[in-house]
């Protein structure tokens, strides 16, 4: 893995260079998935795919994701909603905070945190190589009107 183009190339061009076989209705979904910036599941994939080619099937959406993750390409989040959310692999880590209960999901990134987590590996003897860090919250806000 660690392809030192993946910060430049596009997810269509990614699957291309990985000599994967690219149909049209797998490049729709890759553009798809792109254009994401809000982690969406199969489902939600499935309608902006198919409002492009209406040909396009849940399952294909299905196998293309899989596809594209046992590449490499995109990362599978599991956000304990019960649904497979899709990310494509970001040039730059990050981590989400997610809001149950409108599923809102807010990216972040604390260099705090990330030298608290090398340090941490470190500590136990090891280089850290990769970590996940999901927060969950509610809004502050409360929805009490004020008297
Ligand atoms: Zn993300």
């Amino acid at each position: 893995m660690g392809n030192p183009q993946a910060g430049e190339a596009t997810l269509e061009e990614q699957c291309v260079a990985r000599n994967m076989r690219m149909t049209e209705q797998r490049r729709v979904i890759a553009r798809v998935l792109e254009a994401a910036s809000d982690h969406p599941d199969v489902e939600e994939l499935y309608r902006r795919a198919s409002a492009i080619d209406p040909r396009i099937s849940l399952s294909t959406v299905y196998r293309t994701v899989n596809l594209f993750e046992e590449a490499g390409l995109i990362t599978k989040h599991d956000f304990k909603d019960g649904r497979a959310r899709f990310e494509q692999n970001p040039d730059e880590h990050h981590d989400h905070l997610i809001d149950v209960r409108s599923g809102k999901v807010i990216e972040f990134r604390n260099e705090e945190i990330e030298a608290i987590q090398e340090l941490i590996a470190k500590k136990l003897g090891y280089k850290l190589v990769d970590h996940r860090l999901e927060l969950y919250g509610i809004p502050l806000k409360t929805d009490t009107p004020k008297d």
